[in-house]
């Protein structure tokens, strides 16, 4: 740890405050569809949502802020994603591949 010394008042083993990870699961079946992982701080947010394709149901609508990645969950797949007309909420359709 001496390595560190010089630095140790500031800096913490904690990873960057960015580094923000959201989950969405279904709403219904509560199956993980699709996490988010933010990058950067931007100032801005969108709200997301996912849709679970075995039921047919929405995740609960989170709000994503600053510039993510979305990966999908173990098993599940992206396959569309839509934003409504007033451009206030994405929906991001997935598609279970294990059942
Ligand atoms: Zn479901």
């Amino acid at each position: 740890m001496k390595f560190f010394e010089k630095e140790k008042n500031n800096q913490r083993e904690d990873p960057p405050p960015e580094l923000i990870k959201t989950d969405f699961n279904c709403g219904n079946c509560e199956r993980p569809l699709l996490n988010t992982l933010r990058t950067k701080e931007t100032g801005t947010s969108i709200k997301m949502r996912a849709y679970c394709s075995e039921c047919e149901d929405f995740s609960f609508t989170k709000e994503v802020s600053g510039a993510f990645f979305i990966a999908p969950a173990d098993g599940v797949k992206i396959e569309n994603a839509e934003t409504s007309p007033d451009n206030s909420l994405h929906t991001i359709y997935t598609k279970a591949e294990d059942v």
